[in-house]
């Protein structure tokens, strides 16, 4: 019998397109957040000794108990309220999927997995645009959660591209309204030096979500972890696969975890940078910056971003084109880079001056 794949797909599945990076080749990589610097020559090379006494053959530790005792540790929390994941994306994914029965809520501009991970799951994504200084209407937000009671709610802290984090008073008053979780992204958050962890025992509905991707330099090795309240930890870890942070990724995460401030170390250069790149950037009447907390700056152009896109890629230096709704017209987002790195994009964004007239 032949398969008509259009008739067995998920409709919901049929609308989206399959997620994929911009593949080019430049010397300077400033369109993904990362951490410019590379995880620790020195910690590489424990990484690589404990590997070989660690053995391949067996499956991994399906709790991944000695990251979560290190995490316990280090935020004085008990074990079992923490989860991990293969990256915060896939914690997004299963805190769907246990609780997206009513619906999420996110904003506009935000990290769009919150919206294609909702449509996955088949949970109904709902968005609300942040208003043109990139902050929560809290009218709009409030009567939505009044009326609709969405089961989860993802705020970007700092949110990712606008790089600013919402007042702690809006936020309150959002988790106060709210019957359904309410998941506080906080994926940049070494790089703003605010967190909700402190509010994690007064709401049980709140969820802290952290990465390693981002301060520590470890993008590749999909480390991401959560923490609220034991109850919901224990529906993340029913519908979690089995074995989901892989043996390698565990034994990277524990060192890390055990060399934390070799790790971090990279965390104030960038934030150095972050004041200077932000500096040079206003000098330019051309471009407009927004106030950043996060390791990447969003500005805006006078001509069409994609011309300043284009002509940055020509040049070796990628970063990303996010003008893609009206609140982002001929808006961009460079993440903070290496010293030099962040002097080759200065390079070409004075020598364009000459297209801005
Ligand atoms: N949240 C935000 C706000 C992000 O920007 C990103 C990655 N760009 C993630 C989560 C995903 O992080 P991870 O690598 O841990 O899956």
């Amino acid at each position: 019998m032949k398969t008509n794949f259009d008739l067995i797909l998920r409709k919901n599945i049929k609308k989206l397109k399959s997620y994929s990076t911009e593949k080019v080749d430049c010397k300077a990589k400033l369109d993904a957040n990362e951490n410019p610097f590379d995880f620790p020559m020195e910690l590489k090379e424990i990484i690589l000794k404990d590997l070989l006494k660690h053995l391949f053959n067996r499956y991994p530790d399906p709790d991944s108990s000695e990251i979560k005792g290190l995490l316990s540790k280090e935020i004085n929390i008990n074990k079992d309220r923490i989860a991990v994941g293969n990256g915060s994306d896939e914690l997004i994914q299963s805190l769907t999927l246990a609780f997206g029965t009513r619906g999420s809520l996110s904003f506009y501009p935000s990290f769009s997995m919150y919206g294609i991970i909702s449509t996955v799951c088949n949970t109904n994504p709902k968005v609300i645009s942040l208003d043109k200084n990139f902050d929560i209407d809290m009218n709009i937000t409030l009567s939505y959660i009044k009326k609709n009671q969405p089961s989860l709610i993802f705020i970007g802290y700092p949110n990712n591209p606008t790089s600013n984090s919402f007042s702690e008073d809006k936020i309150t008053s959002i988790i106060e309204s709210s019957s359904g979780l309410v998941v506080m992204d906080e994926a940049y958050s070494e790089f703003s030096k605010k967190t909700f962890l402190p509010l994690i025992n007064k709401y049980d509905n709140l969820v802290v979500l952290r990465t390693f991707s981002k301060a520590y330099g470890l993008a590749g090795c999909r480390i991401g972890y959560m923490i609220a309240s034991e109850k919901i930890v224990e529906q993340v870890n029913k519908v979690k696969l089995p074995f989901n942070l892989n043996s390698i990724s565990q034994r990277i995460g524990i060192i890390a975890l055990k060399h934390k401030r070799k790790c971090n170390k990279a965390i104030k250069i960038i934030i150095s940078e972050r004041t200077r790149l932000l500096k040079e950037i206003k000098k330019s009447s051309m471009l407009y910056t927004f106030p950043t907390e996060a390791n990447f700056i969003l500005f805006r152009t006078k001509i069409s971003s994609k011309t300043v896109f284009n002509k940055l890629l020509s040049n070796g230096i990628l970063i990303r084109d996010v003008a893609d709704n009206k609140l982002l017209k001929n808006c961009l987002r460079v993440t903070v880079g290496k010293p030099s790195e962040n002097d080759a994009f200065l390079r070409v964004i004075e020598k364009m001056k000459l297209l801005f007239v």
